[in-house]
């Protein structure tokens, strides 16, 4: 059986924590807090209350059938976390972390963001459970997502523009950081993604494995089985874990993480770094990262802002090492492609990042039988790339 991480952290040689001292006394009373609650019925029990009533859970899954027959191979199905509150699956995660803050007492609440997803995600859940909220956003991510920053506004947030380094998400994660560092005493920081220092990696990913779970029943009351192939995007790789970790045991489902190639693997221009990417830390875990020979963080560039991350969660680099998932990388053309098909075709506006798993759904279909089913995680809808897309395609705004 699959059990990873180990009591430390490790997912193989990946994961554990590298952070400052003043650091490990707050990781120390996250852990121990996450032990006591992650088997409690109570906590679980209002969880999934969440989930239902807030998010709108479950997801239904949808058989893209008019799609697949134009592709005239494999079944594709699609798990719809688009349809989730705030747009995407980001708030699954973030409801169980603030479940956790409130238990341990910590009324202020830290979160970095890119594009914003997260920090729409978090302010939302901080209005909801009345705590503070202070996003830390990259300076150039603030000016060009201003209908996101505006959002966390509206819902009581406080949204900080980073102004040093790139001036985007790997800069507002250092500045979250050293806030945190700051205020250890009142302050919970909630991670958006399965990255970062452990327990954030096996935290993130539990609370996000409900996608997997639910699909485990969906699946086989839609085709009888369980999925051939079971496909997500992977940014730092979370909506990619939530529904990759309840079928790791599961014989015969192959796994596949998408990356972004952004304008082409032979290029700079791109975000792949389990494909194209070489070991080292970042942000307290040892992973695949996007670097120079000297251990320099590359710049990244995807046309999705949640897949422009120059590293990935540890985990996907242990089943990237030990075979059990495959990763692969499609262009911003072929995104964008696939996003275009995905909302004339199916009358789903899906985000640009999970453009990306359907679009290699979209090239892996055809090479196979009819018989085979492909599950595609659709972590999140478009309305916030209406912009970007417009700027990319002849169809203007
Ligand atoms: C943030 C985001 C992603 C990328 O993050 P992961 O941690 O890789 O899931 C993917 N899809 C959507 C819709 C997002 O908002």
């Amino acid at each position: 059986m699959y059990d990873f991480p180990d009591v430390r952290g490790h997912f193989g040689p990946y994961g554990g924590v590298f952070v400052s001292e003043t650091l490990m006394y707050a990781l120390n009373e996250l852990k121990e807090t996450y032990a006591k609650y992650q088997h409690d019925p109570e906590f679980l029990a209002e969880f999934h209350s969440e989930l239902k009533h807030f998010v709108g859970r479950p997801s239904p899954v949808y058989h893209a059938k008019r799609w697949s027959e134009m592709l005239g191979g494999a079944q594709i199905y699609l798990k719809r976390e688009d349809l989730n509150h705030t747009g995407a699956h980001k708030i699954n995660n973030v409801i169980g972390q603030a479940m956790l803050a409130k238990r341990m007492g910590k009324k202020r609440i830290i979160a970095e963001t890119g594009a914003g997803q997260h920090g729409v995600a978090t302010a939302t859940i901080c209005a909801r459970f009345g705590l503070e909220c202070v996003v830390y956003q990259g300076a150039v991510d603030v000016a060009r997502q201003a209908q996101n920053v505006y959002r966390m506004k509206l819902l009581g947030a406080t949204v900080v523009p980073v102004e040093s380094g790139t001036k985007t998400l790997k800069d507002a994660l250092n500045e979250a950081m050293r806030d945190w560092v700051t205020n250890v005493e009142t302050t919970f920081y909630i991670i958006g993604t399965v990255a970062g220092p452990h327990p954030y990696p096996m935290m993130v990913r539990d609370f996000q494995s409900v996608i997997g779970e639910e699909c485990k029943v969906q699946m086989p009351e839609m085709t009888g089985r369980q999925p051939d192939y079971v496909m997500a995007c992977v940014g730092g790789g979370s909506n990619a874990m939530g529904i990759f970790y309840p079928y790791i045991d599961v014989p015969g489902v192959q796994l596949i993480g998408v990356e972004a190639a952004g304008h082409g693997l032979n290029t700079k221009e791109h975000s792949a770094a389990l494909v194209a990417g070489t070991p080292g830390v970042l942000h307290g875990n040892r992973t695949y990262l996007l670097q120079d020979e000297n251990g320099q963080i590359a710049e990244t560039h995807s046309v999705s802002a949640g897949m422009d991350y120059p590293g990935v969660g540890p985990e996907h680099a242990w089943l990237k090492d030990s075979k059990r998932a495959d990763y692969v990388a499609v262009t911003d053309d072929e995104a964008l492609k696939a996003f275009h098909d995905c909302c004339r075709i199916e009358g789903i506006i899906p985000a640009l990042e999970s453009s990306h798993a359907i679009a290699y759904a979209c090239k892996l279909a055809p090479t196979l039988p009819k018989d085979k089913t492909i599950l595609v995680n659709l972590s999140g809808r478009g309305d916030k790339d209406m912009h970007t897309v417009a700027q990319e395609s002849g169809l203007k705004f």
